[in-house]
């Protein structure tokens, strides 16, 4: 198997202070390997160790053990500035004092580089990130997202061979941060700069990444394409976290035959495919985002009553009380399909077959 560009084999870190008398343990047994020109979102609630692990690839942490290697060279032991790292903070962290241009130029006259080349390469970039012919312009009289994009300009035109960024966007108004995503998404791969990105908030690493990395006390719960973990989450830690207002059935393996098996939810059984990890006895639970019911007034899966209705133009969304259980329905293009009313009686249908189940 090829070689990955960057690879973090069993990193962990644990932190101590004067002031703790037990240790931190912040990341844990974290491994990965991420090929050239990935982009790669951390994803995860706070405090599950998404920041230390970036900042152990950057070198502004020590790794406690394992190893961080980087185009076949071990790295974990070389300062930050060795590392050919680059790292776009949340506060932008750019010189107040010097204009655009001398911000940009910053890193490329650390590497001595000719004047003429700096100029080129400096314009090239502004160009990118569409501050051309704003140099001169004293980053102080800037917006919080002209501010980020000079951020962003400094640390590519140095083209580190790897971007680190650390909820960048967290400081921008909505809109903005929506705006800026798809910009930082556009530049990312047309300059193909293998990319690992910090965020807790699940939409922006669904739009941005190739691959997203879940994480939960300082572990790895699941990786994979924002696909795989929003339609395959493999522990329930990932079902909930990612999506909202999911549905979770939950259930007991009655019988396990060649063909199928059959599942007691409580008023029924169901039936899906057989499955080898299961055992009779086994609780499992299925997980059913709000998109993927269907309701009706004739027939259905399970029967319930409409509790409450929420109209928000494009979609409404529905709790429906089905024994005991009070499922989030979400139904796209409410004109189409008409608007069902507090007290309704309704049917719930969904996918059984199709529904990841997890066990738990
Ligand atoms: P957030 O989204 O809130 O930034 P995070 O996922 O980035 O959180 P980290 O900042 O990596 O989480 O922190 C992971 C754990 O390590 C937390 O329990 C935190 O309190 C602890 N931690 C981080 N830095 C230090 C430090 N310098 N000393 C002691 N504990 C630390």
């Amino acid at each position: 198997m090829a070689q990955a560009y960057l690879e973090l084999k069993n990193v962990t870190k644990e932190f101590t202070s004067e002031f703790q008398t037990d240790k931190v343990v912040a990341v844990q047994d974290f491994s990965l390997k991420i090929d050239q020109g990935e982009f790669i979102t951390l994803l995860g609630p706070s405090g599950c160790g998404k920041t230390t692990t970036l900042r152990m690839i950057g070198g502004f942490e020590d790794v406690t053990s394992g190893e961080i290697y980087l185009d076949g060279v071990k790295i974990n032991d070389l300062l930050a500035n060795k590392r050919e790292t680059c790292m776009v903070f949340q506060s932008y962290a750019l010189f107040p004092h010097m204009n655009i241009y001398k911000n940009v130029a910053y890193g490329l006259e650390l590497k001595g580089l000719p004047k003429k080349e700096i100029q080129e390469k400096v314009e090239k970039i502004l160009r990118l990130v569409g501050l051309e012919g704003l140099g001169k312009r004293p980053t102080s009289q800037l917006s919080g997202g002209q501010q980020q994009r000079v951020a962003l300009a400094r640390a590519m035109v140095i083209e580190p061979k790897v971007l680190l960024f650390d909820e960048p966007l967290s400081n921008l108004d909505a809109k903005l941060r929506v705006k800026m995503r798809v910009f930082i998404r556009k530049l990312q791969q047309e300059l193909g700069m293998t990319s690992i990105y910090v965020t807790h908030d699940q939409e922006e690493a669904m739009s941005l990444s190739d691959r997203i990395v879940v994480m939960n006390h300082g572990r790895i719960e699941q990786v994979g394409s924002p696909m795989e973990i929003y339609a395959r989450p493999q522990s329930l830690f990932v079902a909930d976290f990612i999506g909202k207002q999911t549905n979770f059935l939950e259930g007991i393996v009655q019988e396990i035959s060649d063909q199928d098996v059959a599942i007691d939810i409580g008023k029924k059984v169901v039936f899906v495919k057989s499955i080898n990890t299961l055992s009779k006895g086994d609780q499992v639970t299925f997980v059913i985002r709000p998109e993927m019911i269907e309701l009706s007034q004739e027939q259905g899966l399970l029967e319930g009553i409409v509790q409450m209705v929420t109209y928000l133009g494009s979609e409404v969304v529905y709790e429906v009380l089905s024994s005991n259980h009070l499922f989030t329905v979400q139904v796209s293009n409410p004109l189409k399909h008409g608007i069902y009313h507090t007290g309704d009686q309704v049917f719930l249908n969904f996918d059984l077959e199709n529904l990841p189940l997890i066990k738990s």
